[in-house]
């Protein structure tokens, strides 16, 4: 089969591989949309993760199944799903501590275009069928469908673990379609003032239409000055960072007030240190929370979000900017993710 590869770092190409097989709790996909993450650059063009050699890209699919495992209970050939980024290995530790994302090693719950072959070819190996993956109901656009595998699951989480309450005023930094998602989750968990950091009109008006109540452009000076001054000099209760380079959690750190959580959903692709400002931690006494995390995969987080999109709660077509048919254009579709247009937020490979 062909598949869309990194060669090595900085070097894409199109390759032939054995087709996978499903080992018995398995199965083969073959998909139906893909689409390129701002990770997939990272990796490639960063090396962020380490050389990879003539490894399959992408992590963001849905598709129809083209083999079964014999152990596998509740999906069977010609269904479709959604495949989420993260699969983990469910008979983990790691997954019964509540950290499936690092099942078996850390970040090793993304093993797509991570530790194994990803979803650009023709065909795809997901292990764990009945756990990682979830029924596609025909309601939902492909297109759409595809923006649940990360960008919904992973934007959601950063509204998640920065805590967000009714009425909490929150700082997005990057309203990426990561970004964009966090303004939905921060808004249906009931945020009040969502201020959004960006500067690329197509992201600004979707950060609008999502839920932002204010945005911030960070050429236009210190983002923690510009949010400062918005704020009468309080700063916020919470901010999820989504975009920006290393500086952007020491900005995070002086814009959030005492008791305040921040919340980091980015790939910090690269750069040795993240550094935390002393005095605006209150020299470590300020009750500043920082967390940081990949976002939740398998069966039931899909399941969920899924019912979020098909229960008209979010609507997950203002994502896509740009939409190609035919895998051929899988490379078009990268490169644009890492040029970044000002009309882009993300664009889908309808195979
Ligand atoms: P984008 O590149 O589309 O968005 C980045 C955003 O950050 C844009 O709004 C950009 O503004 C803004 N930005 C850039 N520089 C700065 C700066 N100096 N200060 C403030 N804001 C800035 O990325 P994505 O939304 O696709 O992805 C965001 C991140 O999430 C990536 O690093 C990606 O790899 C990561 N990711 C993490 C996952 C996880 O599980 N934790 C999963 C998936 C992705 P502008 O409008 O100018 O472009
Ligand atoms: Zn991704």
């Amino acid at each position: 089969m062909k598949g869309f590869a990194m060669l090595s770092i900085n070097n894409v190409g199109w390759i032939e591989k054995e087709s996978p097989v499903a080992g018995p709790y398995d199965a083969i996909v073959r998909p139906l949309a893909i689409s390129p993450c701002t990770s997939d650059i990272h990796t490639v063009f960063e090396g962020a993760i380490g050389d990879r050699h003539d490894m399959i890209l992408g992590h963001e699919a849905v598709g129809e199944i083209v083999e079964i495992g014999s152990e596998v209970k509740d999906f069977k050939v010609g269904d479709r799903v959604i495949v989420p980024a993260i699969t983990p290995d469910w008979r983990s530790l790691e997954a019964q501590a509540g950290f499936h994302q690092h099942s078996n090693g850390m970040l090793a719950g993304w093993k797509f275009s991570n530790f194994k072959d990803g979803v650009f070819a023709e065909y795809f190996h997901v292990n764990d069928a009945d756990m990682n993956l979830a029924f596609l109901p025909k309601e939902i656009s492909l297109s759409s469908a595809v923006m649940i595998t990360d960008m919904m699951t992973t934007g959601f989480h950063g509204a998640e673990l920065a805590e967000i309450q009714m009425g909490s005023s929150v700082v997005v930094i990057g309203i990426g379609p990561v970004g964009l998602m966090a303004v939905t989750g921060a808004k249906l968990r009931g945020a009040g003032r969502i201020i959004g950091v960006g500067s690329r009109t197509a992201c600004v008006e979707a950060a609008k239409f999502y839920g932002a109540t204010d945005i911030v452009n960070y050429k236009d000076g210190d983002i923690v000055k510009q949010i400062m001054a918005l704020t009468n000099g309080h700063g916020v209760d919470r901010v999820i960072m989504a975009g920006g380079g290393t500086e952007t959690l020491g900005q995070a750190v002086a814009m959030v007030r005492p008791g305040g959580v921040i919340a980091n959903i980015n790939y910090h692709g690269s750069g040795e240190y993240l550094q935390i400002p002393r005095v605006e931690w209150g020299c470590g006494m300020a009750h500043k929370t920082i967390k940081g995390g990949l976002c939740p995969g398998g069966r039931l987080r899909m399941e969920m979000l899924r019912d979020l999109v098909l229960y008209n709660r979010v609507d997950l077509s203002r994502l896509v900017t740009h939409e190609f048919k035919g895998i051929e254009n899988v490379e078009k579709a990268l490169l644009l993710m890492k040029d970044k247009p000002k009309d882009l937020i993300k664009a889908v490979v309808i195979v």
